[in-house]
């Protein structure tokens, strides 16, 4: 959006408080409101006692402003990397605690870690320890109550969904919480609801780009069975020159080959080898206008725009252009994970209200019954976790929030490791915790930092799993008349600070019910993927990081506020009226790498860094999505489910499936 910009912060809003509206009954929450100082007594009773998660009322979820990666999360590991922590930091005090488990991240990957080691050791004792005021990793609940009736939005992952089919191992785990995805999906989803009510979607066309502000509706999206007529007729309302609409016609639904004379595998090779934007600029010939109409098209699934994804990746995604290149189906050599697997058949699709959030608060319900009391999948979704349970000392699985991994030591030679010693911060001290087993479910780039004895081609390999940064913002609005009035459910934004956002995704489920009545309050879903064309792949994940960290909460609001203002005037829209809430849910560090055949060479499985770099190192193994390369929530869980069988091994245990 503008940097010359034509709203005053007074008209946008900029001077109401939103922050921490609408609190749960008026009930404070003591996040953040005790330091570590004023403790006294052991070390053991420091590192467990009277911490704020252990306060009555701690309950994260209905934090606004800026979350996900929120402020007092990440500094200390940024302090590990630039090797400035040991200097200002003792080697830690030993909490005396000796567990047979020590998990790091508390991420789906981690709390399913936990799962598996106790379904092969039913009396272990487990730490489960996590940087983030809250447990669930990119699994986060954004919790609203919103005119006396919940709302609930996902922080990051969405959708139990994946390019493949998820293997016995996953497909069992969420089957043992209870969940049913294609009984679920077809009892609960409610996709009809805005289409119902006549809403569209649509796309918003930004001076900056197009000349002019314009906000089209009836956008044909990606239907396949979209006509040229509905395309023509939905593109004569946009500011498009008359060359960009009729490309972009030719390239929707047209059936020219631009690659005559080739086999179909010598086609996919090629396409394997440019980016989707030099496809439609070098082959297809699209008016530059035409282009920047895709640009923003593959953020939402690989967080970078059509500069950085390759257009086989895209063929295999669905996207539109290759009708008459006539390429036999599946996936083929070159493709990356995402389009590889969706080219082969994908997994089902449903999401619970607050996304794979449920999924954590499931693993937590079995993990630590206590702490979130109840049946079934139905009733989670509307209950309120009791936080002070999570970390009680006579839980066999403790859950220790706030507490960031700085070490994780092999006692003795790692090849015949007695055990692992764990390091991590909580307050301002160093405290150190002993396990026979230790899983590291946490970010992979990292894990050099805390096992610097790693070997050096292992550490190399770690360092090289650049995460994509992305950003989902929460908004609740007063109501929805402004979309009703335009006719629209959603906004692709091709070059918007956010490239797309839509009204919540209606969910019949549980305390959560669809919103049908447009002057009731909503909530909206905003995505931004932070990046920089033009770049390799990798260094656009990390200019859009440095990005991230550089933008302050007041800033993004703005661009929020703006943003809604701009495309929702014709509705009547008014940002500092409607805007009642934002929460800002920054992944500095959000999917896990996959393959990018534009920027490396395909490797055999022993070879690819994932696979090196994941090597068990004595009683240390390690998990996460990273480590599966792939982005997903089943991913998360197989690699959990390998990690702990490589643990369970050295004891001559076997994991159960
Ligand atoms: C915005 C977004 C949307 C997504 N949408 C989907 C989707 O719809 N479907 C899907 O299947 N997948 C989705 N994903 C992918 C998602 O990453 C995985 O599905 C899954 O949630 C990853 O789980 P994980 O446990 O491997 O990693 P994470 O969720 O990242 O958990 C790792 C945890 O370890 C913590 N940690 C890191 N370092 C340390 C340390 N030193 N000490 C202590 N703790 C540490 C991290 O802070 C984090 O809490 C999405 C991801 C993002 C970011």
């Amino acid at each position: 959006m503008s940097k010359d910009r034509r709203w005053s912060d007074k008209a946008l809003g900029m001077d109401r408080p939103i922050d921490r509206r609408d609190f749960l009954n008026g009930v404070a929450v003591a996040v953040g409101a005790l330091g570590a100082a004023g403790f006294a007594g052991s070390a053991a009773a420091q590192a467990s006692a009277a911490w704020p998660q252990d306060q009555a009322g701690y309950y994260p979820p209905i934090l606004t402003r800026l979350r996900g990666s929120h402020p007092g999360s990440f500094e200390n590991a940024h302090a590990l990397r630039d090797g400035d922590f040991w200097e200002t930091h003792a080697a830690g005090q030993d909490t005396g605690e000796r567990y047979d488990l020590v998990v790091v991240g508390g991420g789906v990957s981690g709390l399913s870690a936990a799962h598996f080691y106790r379904a092969a050791r039913p009396d272990a004792k487990i730490l489960i320890l996590d940087n983030h005021d809250d447990f669930g990793g990119h699994a986060k609940r954004n919790e609203f109550h919103l005119g006396g009736k919940l709302h609930l939005l996902n922080g990051g992952t969405l959708e139990i969904d994946s390019p493949r089919p998820y293997s016995p191992v996953a497909d069992g785990l969420i089957r043992s919480l209870g969940i049913d995805p294609v009984a679920l999906s077809k009892s609960c989803d409610q996709d009809e609801l805005y289409p119902s009510l006549g809403l569209t979607g649509s796309v918003f066309f930004d001076e900056e780009t197009f000349g002019q502000d314009r906000l089209v509706t009836g956008a044909p999206g990606r239907r396949e069975e979209a006509t040229a007529d509905e395309w023509r007729a939905f593109l004569a309302k946009s500011p498009l020159p008359a060359k960009a609409q009729a490309d972009i016609v030719r390239i929707e639904t047209g059936g020219d080959d631009y690659l005559p004379g080739l086999t179909s595998a010598q086609k996919k090779d090629r396409l394997s080898r440019i980016s989707y934007q030099a496809f439609l600029t070098d082959m297809v010939k699209a008016d530059p206008m035409a282009v920047a109409f895709y640009q923003s098209a593959t953020k939402g699934e690989w967080g970078v725009g059509i500069d950085a994804v390759s257009a086989l990746d895209c063929w295999g995604f669905g996207m539109a252009g290759f009708k008459g290149l006539k390429l036999d189906p599946g996936s083929a050599p070159r493709m990356g994970y995402t389009p590889a697997g969706y080219a082969d058949g994908g997994s089902y699709t449903f999401h619970f209200p607050d996304g794979n959030a449920t999924i954590a608060r499931l693993l937590v319900r079995n993990l630590i019954p206590a702490a979130l009391p109840g049946r079934d999948c139905v009733d989670v979704v509307g209950a309120r976790a009791d936080y002070a349970e999570l970390d009680k000392p006579g839980n066999a699985v403790r859950i220790r929030l706030s507490s960031i991994v700085v070490r994780a030591r092999n006692q003795g030679d790692p090849a015949a490791s007695r055990g692992v010693e764990v390091a991590y911060v909580r307050g301002d001290k160093v405290y150190t915790a002993q396990a026979r087993d230790c899983v590291l479910a946490s970010w992979n780039m990292m894990i050099p930092y805390l096992c610097p004895e790693l070997p050096d081609g292992q550490k190399t390999a770690l360092h090289s799993l650049v995460k994509t940064p992305l950003v989902y913002t929460s908004v609740a609005l007063r109501d929805w008349t402004a979309f009703k009035r335009l006719g629209i459910f959603g906004v692709e934004a091709p070059g918007g600070y956010h490239s797309y956002f839509h009204l919540n995704k209606p969910v019949d489920i549980g305390a959560v019910t669809a919103e049908p009545s447009p002057d009731k309050p909503i909530l909206v879903h905003m995505v931004r993927t932070p990046c920089q064309p033009g770049l390799p792949e990798h260094d656009q994940n990390r200019a859009g990081r440095a990005e991230l960290l550089g933008t302050s909460f007041e800033d993004f609001e703005r661009n929020i506020r703006e943003q809604l203002g701009r495309t929702l005037a014709g509705g009547g829209f008014d940002p500092a009226r409607d805007i009642t809430a934002i929460t800002v849910n920054r992944w500095p560090h959000g999917y896990a790498p996959e393959f990018n055949p534009l920027w490396e060479p395909e490797l055999p499985v022993a070879e690819q860094p994932n696979v090196i770099g994941r090597a068990r190192f004595g009683r240390i193994t390690i998990a996460n999505s990273d480590s599966g390369r792939a982005a997903y929530t089943d991913s998360a869980i197989n690699q959990a489910h390998r990690a702990v069988s490589e643990l369970l091994e050295l004891s001559g245990v076997e994991a159960a499936v």
